[in-house]
Parts: C-alpha cells; sequence; structure tokens
C-alpha cells in the first residue's frame, strides 16, 4: 500500500514554471509579476452532485481545471497557479493515474502550475483553487456593464446541458447528435484566450455556468443595468436547432449549466474590434443584444415581441445547471 506521500510525489509533483516553490514542503511560494493583481478563485466538483460516481477520471481531471480556468478567463486574467484538494474513499491508482493525467494535460495547455493541495480519505470531491494574473485595475468585473453596450457570447450554449439530458434519458439524441455535444458536457474549453483579450475592451463579463439566463443576469443586478436579448441571436449547435420545438431543449440553451462560454459587454462602438478577435481566434463571438437603463432582462422574438421567461424568475431554470441528478426541467412559464 503506497504511503499518502508516495501518491502525492507520483501523481501530484511536477516540475513547476511560474512558481518559487511547487509541491512538497508546508506551502508553495509564488512571486506576483509586479504591477498585477492576483485572481483567486476555487470550485469544487462533488460526486453525484456535479459528476456521476463512474465518470472517466482522465476527464475529470480535465473538468476540474477547466471549470477554474473558466473563472480566470471570466476575470480577463491569466492563469498560473492551482492546487488540489482530493478526498478520496480509497486509494485507486489506476484513478489517480488517469485523474492526473487529465489535469496535467490540460495545466500545461494553459500554462498553470500545480504548487499544492490535500489529499485525505472521504467521500470523492476534488477542489481546485486557482490563481491568476491580471494588470492592475484591468480585471473583467461583473459591475461594469453600461447602457448601450452590446451584448455578447462566444461559442454557442446549451449542449453540455443537452448532453446531460441525454444521458438521463430526458432526450434522446441520435449517436452522432449524442458525440457532437457530449464534449461540451465532459471535456468543456475554458475561454481563457479570448478573456484576455477582452482586457481593455469588454465592460463586463461572466462565464456560463449555470445557464445564460441566470448569469447574464448576475451581469445586470451588479452594474444596475438591465437588457434586451434577442432570442432568434442566440448561437446553437445543429443538434440543439433541430429541437427548439421541444421545451427541454429550450431550457438547455436559456438555462443550461456548463456550457462554460464568455458573456460579455463591450460598447457598440468596439462592434469590430469584438469581430476581429473572433477572426483571429477563430472562435464564433455573437452580439445577442444590448445593455439598456433599468432593471431585469427581457426576451425578444423575431418580431421583437417579449417572450415569457417564468414566473418564478432565473432560478426556475439553474435548478438544471451543474447537477449530476437533476430534476426534470420545467416548461418555460405561460406555456405548460
Ligand atoms: P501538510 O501536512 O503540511 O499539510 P501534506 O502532507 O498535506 O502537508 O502535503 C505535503 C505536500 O504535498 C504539500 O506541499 C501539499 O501542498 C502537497 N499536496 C498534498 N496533496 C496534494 C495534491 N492532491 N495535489 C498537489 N499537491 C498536494
Ligand atoms: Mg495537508
Amino acid at each position: 500500500m503506497p504511503s499518502e506521500f508516495d501518491l502525492i510525489r507520483r501523481f501530484f509533483t511536477r516540475p513547476v514554471r511560474h512558481a518559487v516553490l511547487g509541491v512538497g514542503d508546508d506551502a508553495a511560494l509564488i512571486r506576483p509579476t509586479p504591477g498585477t493583481e492576483l485572481a483567486v478563485s476555487t470550485d469544487m466538483l462533488v460526486a453525484g452532485r456535479h459528476f456521476f460516481h463512474d465518470a472517466d477520471p482522465c476527464l475529470l481531471g480535465h473538468k476540474a481545471l477547466a471549470v477554474n480556468l473558466s473563472d480566470m478567463a471570466a476575470m480577463g486574467a491569466a492563469p498560473r497557479w492551482a492546487t488540489l484538494s482530493l478526498a478520496l474513499p480509497e486509494v485507486d491508482e489506476d484513478w489517480l493515474r488517469a485523474f492526473s493525467l487529465g489535469f496535467f494535460d490540460i495545466a500545461r495547455r494553459y500554462g498553470v502550475d500545480l504548487i499544492g493541495g490535500d489529499t485525505t480519505r472521504g467521500p470523492l470531491n476534488i477542489c481546485v483553487q486557482i490563481m491568476g494574473e491580471v494588470s492592475a485595475g484591468q480585471a473583467l468585473r461583473r459591475s461594469g456593464a453600461r447602457p448601450g453596450d452590446e451584448i455578447w457570447v462566444s461559442g454557442h450554449l446549451g449542449d453540455a446541458a443537452l448532453a446531460l439530458a441525454h444521458l438521463q434519458r430526458r432526450i434522446a439524441l441520435s449517436p452522432p447528435e449524442a458525440a457532437s455535444c457530449l464534449p461540451a458536457l465532459h471535456a468543456p474549453h475554458p475561454r481563457v484566450t479570448l478573456g484576455e483579450a477582452l482586457v481593455g475592451l469588454a465592460h463586463s463579463a461572466i462565464d456560463i455556468s449555470d445557464g445564460l439566463l441566470a448569469d447574464l443576469s448576475h451581469i445586470l443586478d451588479a452594474s444596475g443595468v438591465a437588457a434586451d436579448l434577442a432570442y432568434p441571436a442566440l448561437p446553437m449547435s445543429a443538434a440543439l436547432r433541430a429541437r427548439l420545438d421541444d421545451e427541454a431543449a429550450r431550457s438547455c440553451l436559456l438555462a443550461g449549466g456548463d456550457d462554460y462560454e464568455l458573456c460579455f459587454t463591450a460598447p457598440a462602438s468596439r462592434h469590430e474590434q469584438v469581430r476581429d478577435i473572433s477572426r483571429r481566434l477563430d472562435l464564433p463571438l455573437t452580439p445577442i443584444g444590448i445593455v439598456r437603463e433599468g432593471a431585469g432582462l427581457r426576451l425578444l422574438d423575431g418580431n421583437g415581441r417579449e417572450m415569457p421567461i417564468g414566473a418564478r424568475g432565473f432560478d426556475h431554470f439553474s435548478e438544471n445547471g451543474r447537477e449530476a441528478t437533476p430534476r426534470p426541467p420545467r416548461p418555460l412559464a405561460g406555456e405548460g
């Protein structure tokens, strides 16, 4: 039986690039770049709530860091350091090897050093803390949206929720459709490069982890503004588009969790610069609405008519987000 220290050495100790001292001492040492602020965030993944108990450990390693990288992206910060706290029900070396492969693969791609953590026995639980750097005063906050800003979203929305609905047999996707949606759920791409490119350009940003309506509402609340969203403009995959007359699919688009795309606002005068970033990064960026004075969010159909969002507001939707075993979605209010 390997000791805890053996496991840490074999599976979680790698050379560090940005740290003064990594894994192995009582604490790691980091030296932030002068003129930067540290962006610090943590996200926990709990078995049975955020993932299935038998989930592929390599994909879990990827996702545990990816969801944290997404928070750095939303702040416009360059990710640098992470810590990893693991509760494991048993020592399963195959599981640890695969998890560590997935974790270090994405860590290397985004230039993140694993500099410490904690390992203990307990119900499977994965907690990552991430730290990144952003030029002082330049971070993208939720509170910066202003009337007249355009609202943009990266990539397309709803595939992760659609894949989850498929796994839970609430929606039946064809094998090619499932194959096109499942990566969004299992291996999200954090939009780190986009976040960094938006510094100095976007007024506000958030990553979409709980669904577009819920997360955009956080921007609106924090900024003290309102928004009009154009439903027909929302970017979605072919698989989702094919099912839009299905209530559950519509809820995936508006309220599905786990997309990890960025939603941001930028002055309309910067429209072409945002388009340039989209071309440079080869990443679709879609204008989906406009920030107004006031409070609240209106969803408009192709004729400019307001669509019902739900008497209970966005919480109604976000219950479906981020959970491995969510309740079946309820219909959009006014329709069922
Ligand atoms: P301490 O008793 O001082 O908390 P630990 O025995 O918990 O030390 O950890 C020893 C070293 O291994 C520390 O540097 C700690 O940060 C690191 N470490 C422990 N678990 C992990 C992990 N899962 N991933 C990365 N580093 C870890
Ligand atoms: Mg410890």
